[in-house]
């Protein structure tokens, strides 16, 4: 009975293992943040001219080109929403404008696998400074503590 009961004390472990690792961000190999929670991949990345760069990857995150995948995304901006558009470059997808002025607001993307597939949105809140603890920028931060259910950031 003994060895019964340590295999399931075992097998709790591990199912309480694969649970903690389910719920951890996954860092954006560029540092941006992964918006996917199953590949393939897609990384939301904001350079520093603020044009956004959307990159896809492998379950291991290797870097994946882009094979006809059509990226949109609206910024919700204090100033007003506005609509990026995604073209190819260098093995993936960048805006053909910078993101409006400010942060604190929420971005939509939209990935399209093909020009006639259903789209899958993607949300995040768009948080310009950098985190103390994981030193990624906040959209980006892949601390533990987040919220994000709340969609506040307690920094
Ligand atoms: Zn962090």
């Amino acid at each position: 009975m003994k060895t019964i009961r340590n295999l399931l004390l075992a097998s709790f472990a591990l199912l309480a293992a694969a649970a903690a690792f389910a719920a951890k961000p996954i860092p954006g190999p560029k540092g941006g943040k992964i918006v996917t929670s199953e590949a393939p991949h897609v990384e939301f990345f904001v350079e520093k001219d603020r044009t956004v760069t959307v990159s896809f990857y492998d379950k291991d995150l290797k870097s994946v080109a882009p094979a006809g995948q059509v990226v949109s995304a609206v910024a919700e901006a204090k100033t007003g929403k506005v609509n990026l558009a995604f073209t190819a470059k260098d093995g993936a997808l960048v805006s053909s404008a910078p993101l409006p002025e400010g942060d604190g607001y929420r971005i939509v993307v939209q990935v399209r696998d093909s020009a006639q597939a259903k789209p899958k949105n993607y949300r995040l809140e768009f948080h310009d400074e950098v985190c103390g603890e994981c030193k990624r920028a906040e959209y980006a931060c892949v601390c533990e503590e987040h919220d994000e259910k709340a969609g506040e950031h307690k920094h």
